[in-house]
């Protein structure tokens, strides 16, 4: 049996990169997107690559379809949600179940390119922890839905408390030491890409043209957008809470001074308003509070430690020399 000699290079080891797919009732297309993603990894010659399809609660064909997928592909694993919970917890789960030194989350209509993985793996190789797909166009939306996102990026952009990427979906590339800290985050974790913005992490993009879907409707009802959105806002910022305050100290002051320059005393209803407001502020202050609290989250997430003189990345496996850029 051949050995290693004692103190030999330890040979590198070849990376996983895992492909993370929720699907929700993807009957039309979910073989197509499976040959297609498959043909693209196989081609990355320096990893090794695992696909793990997350069924939503699908009440089509999609869970026998892709039964037959994994008898067939052994690189494929599946996993299945008792019921739909939405795209969100799916890809959570798909993070849970896999290995990979990198996960790539991708949807499963072929919106977003498969064959844009290489350049996010390249990325990451060369020291990014996080690569996200940033939509430059978005030719294969409805112009609702490409205005309507456009402006709830800004809009969030503005009034997080943290970075969040803006024109950025599901699609991106997050390392190992990133998955471990979003799937240890405790509670329900509602809003994905929000969450990688608080974790802090490097984060590089590459750009892309959102096609339209391969086949099938989309599976974002008006309703589960609203939800996604509204839960974006309230897990990203303090603003909501806040408002209360600022409406109810502005009106106070836009309203004293409109008494004193017209010589009247401030009429009793808009005294009552202001500082009703301002009182319900005070209260959602408490609740932001008990809301931090309740959560979880820690304080603080470490992306490097330092001891004399050797420099540790904990979040890049993929550059031994320990660049991060
Ligand atoms: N999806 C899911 N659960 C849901 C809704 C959607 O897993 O409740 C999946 C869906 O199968 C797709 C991805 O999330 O892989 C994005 O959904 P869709 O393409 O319908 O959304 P859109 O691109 O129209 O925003
Ligand atoms: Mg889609």
């Amino acid at each position: 049996m051949s050995q290693r000699k004692p103190g030999a290079p330890t040979p590198p080891r070849i990376p996983l990169i895992s492909v993370v797919v929720p699907c929700y009732n993807e009957e039309e297309v979910i073989a197509q997107t499976h040959r297609r993603i498959s043909k693209v990894m196989a081609s990355l010659e320096a990893a090794e690559h695992e696909i793990v399809f997350v069924d939503d609660g699908s009440r089509d064909r999609t869970w026998d379809i892709l039964t037959s997928v994994a008898r067939a592909d052994a690189r494929v694993r599946l996993v299945r949600l008792t019921r739909n919970f939405g795209q969100q917890p799916g890809i959570m789960a798909g993070l849970s179940e896999a290995r990979g030194d990198a996960v790539v989350t991708i949807d499963a209509d072929l919106q977003d390119p498969p064959e844009l993985i290489p350049a996010m793996v390249e990325r990451w190789a060369q020291g990014w922890p996080v690569v996200s797909g940033r939509r430059s166009e978005r030719p294969g939306d409805s112009r609702f839905k490409a205005g309507t996102a456009y402006a709830f990026y800004r809009v969030l952009e503005f009034l997080a408390d943290h970075p969040v990427a803006v024109d950025t979906g599901d699609f991106r590339l997050l390392d190992r030491a990133v998955v471990e800290t979003l799937t240890r985050l405790p509670g329900d974790t509602g809003f994905i890409r929000g969450l990688v913005g608080w974790a802090g992490y490097d984060e590089t993009s590459v750009e892309y043209a959102r096609e339209p879907r391969s086949a099938g409707r989309s599976k974002y009802t008006l309703r589960k957008m609203v939800a996604l959105s509204h839960r974006g806002l309230m897990t990203c910022s303090a603003a909501p809470a806040r408002l209360p305050v600022a409406v109810g100290v502005g009106w106070l002051g836009a309203t004293a001074l409109a008494s004193v320059l017209r010589r009247r005393p401030m009429p009793a209803a808009a005294w009552t308003f202001g500082c009703e407001a301002v009182l319900l502020g005070v209260l959602g202050e408490y609740l932001l509070v008990v809301h931090h609290e309740a959560r979880g989250r820690p304080a603080y997430v470490v992306g490097a430690r330092v001891s004399q003189r050797a420099v540790k990345p904990v979040a890049v496996l993929a550059n031994p020399e320990g660049q991060v850029s």
